[in-house]
């Protein structure tokens, strides 16, 4: 029986942590659940799941909850979700808190010793050298959840990294795929949000509309994977049936397919090295018909360029792109900048920034919160 502490469990991806979870009532125990304000959803879940434990980041909403649960141990603020991270009998964090929120509870769970399933790619994305040597030091295990990842780790498997020539992130490319660079300047956050392949978080879905989501998996892949950026492709596979792949120095490509869905890889990351049953629809090839595959328009998907740059200029560069992108896109969703504005706040937070290290996680903060009062001032003059 393995003992879970799920950040993030009213979100896209804990909900989908909770359904396999549910599956498999016998091989894992709910000891914490955490999340920001959404007591709704977070009293369904402690009512069916019976943790020991509820951290919420907001504190007035820690208070409701308390009165509800006055024999549950209620948590609240960023010190909270550190705590529900770091309990005891803990075995994994499921790290699910979307954006920068997720970093300490993370970091604070790798120090501790857990093992990590990993959605929560903006903690690499900002903190990448820090957080993955704490968990060489720990003897952490980190399981990707993002699905290309997951993919990549699959098809690592048993494999050494000196025969991996390459690795290939797929992409769908978003709700936007067929429109011209020119045709985004006035799309609208609605737009935006109607991802075709994927039902996921807000910020993800622009994410994915900006390519912004790819060009942070391939930060992430950096840190994870220990691969150096050359080794790192983008493809765009609109089908999102080939969730990454793996090219071998004898020219042999790995992939891994299946219909999209995050079950998939919540569940392999959970259930390591086993495989839980039927936890996908079986996948009909022949019905699909056909897989097709372009490359990723560097013009239009300004973000990639931008996330290679800051991988380049290494340090505290890719948190301030991390930073900067959050803001963005939170002014985009109120309507305060235009999609194509998300690009430029990004870019121009990042010439304002002179690198350091990113050696300590307090630079890191430190270097986070710059950026996001840089992109807020640089959005007010929009
Ligand atoms: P959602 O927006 O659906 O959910 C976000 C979750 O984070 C909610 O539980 C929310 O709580 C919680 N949260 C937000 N802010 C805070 C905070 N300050 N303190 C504590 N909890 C907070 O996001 P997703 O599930 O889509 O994404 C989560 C992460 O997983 C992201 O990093 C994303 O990139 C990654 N990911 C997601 C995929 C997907 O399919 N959705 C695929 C691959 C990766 P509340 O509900 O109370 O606001």
């Amino acid at each position: 029986m393995k003992t879970l502490s799920i950040l993030g469990s009213t979100g896209s991806i804990g909900k989908n942590t909770l359904e396999v979870i549910s599956n498999h009532p016998d091989k894992f125990r709910v000891k914490a659940l955490a999340a920001r304000n959404n007591i709704k959803l977070l009293t369904e879940q402690i009512n069916t799941f019976r943790p020991e434990v509820a951290a919420l980041f907001d504190e007035e909403s820690a208070k409701d909850l308390r009165k509800d649960f006055p024999d549950l141990k209620v948590l609240s603020g960023e010190e909270g979700l550190v705590e529900a991270a770091t309990l005891d009998d803990v075995d994994m964090v499921v790290s699910a808190i979307v954006g920068s929120p997720g970093l300490a509870p993370t970091y604070a769970a790798v120090t501790a010793g857990k093992d990590i399933a990993l959605a929560t790619k903006e903690a690499l994305v900002m903190a990448g050298k820090v957080i993955m040597s704490e968990a060489s030091r720990n003897n952490v295990k980190i399981f990707p959840v993002d699905s290309e990842h997951s993919a990549v780790f699959q098809c690592l498997e048993g494999r050494e990294m000196k025969d991996v020539k390459k690795i290939i992130l797929t992409a769908s490319g978003g709700a936007f795929l067929s429109k011209s660079a020119s045709e985004l300047g006035d799309v609208t956050p609605a737009d935006a949000l109607k991802h075709p392949n994927w039902d996921m978080g807000r910020k993800i879905t622009i994410d994915s509309a900006t390519l912004m989501n790819k060009g942070l998996e391939v930060i992430e892949a950096f840190w994870l994977f220990g691969l150096p950026l050359e080794k790192i492709g983008v493809i765009i596979h609109p089908q999102s049936i080939i969730h990454s792949m793996v090219e071998f120095i004898d020219g042999s490509v790995m992939a891994q397919l299946s219909l999209p869905d995050m079950k998939g890889p919540i569940a392999y990351a959970l259930s390591y090295p086993d495989r839980f049953g039927d936890v996908l629809k079986p996948m009909d090839l022949a019905k699909i018909g056909k897989l097709t595959f372009e490359e990723p328009d560097m013009e239009k998907y300004r973000s990639l360029s931008l996330t290679f740059d800051a991988l380049r200029a290494g340090g505290t560069m890719p948190c301030v792109l991390n930073a900067a992108n959050e803001m963005a896109v939170a002014a985009f969703l109120e309507e305060k900048i235009g999609f194509t504005d998300i690009y430029r706040v990004i870019s121009d937070t990042m010439d304002a920034h002179e690198v350091s290290g990113g050696d300590t996680i307090e630079e890191v903060i430190d270097a986070s919160g710059w950026a996001m009062r840089e992109a807020n001032k640089i959005i007010k003059l929009s």
